[in-house]
């Protein structure tokens, strides 16, 4: 079970994760897909989402495509009212 941290409404969402997402692999050339947009990526190559979290609070591995998505949406969210 994840959860999606959505940046405008200050709250996590539940989120259902594409198959072989993935939060840690011991292997770095191991193909996996981004949490987000389901791309397959190496893990090496992956970044920890900002957004897509287990229960623990653990971020999902993500595409940098999304990483920077998330990204700017978190600096949006932040520099709001300012
Ligand atoms: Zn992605």
């Amino acid at each position: 079970m994840a959860e999606k941290w959505d940046f405008e409404k200050h709250r996590y969402e539940p989120y259902s994760l594409p198959p072989f997402a993935t939060i840690y692999e011991n292997d770095m050339e191991k193909i996996v897909v981004c949490a987000e947009c389901g791309k397959p990526m190496k893990y090496g190559t992956s970044y920890v989402s900002l957004a897509i979290h287990n229960f623990m609070g653990f971020g999902y591995a993500v595409c940098e495509e999304c990483h920077r998505k998330e990204l700017a949406a978190k600096y949006k969210e932040k520099t709001k009212g300012q």
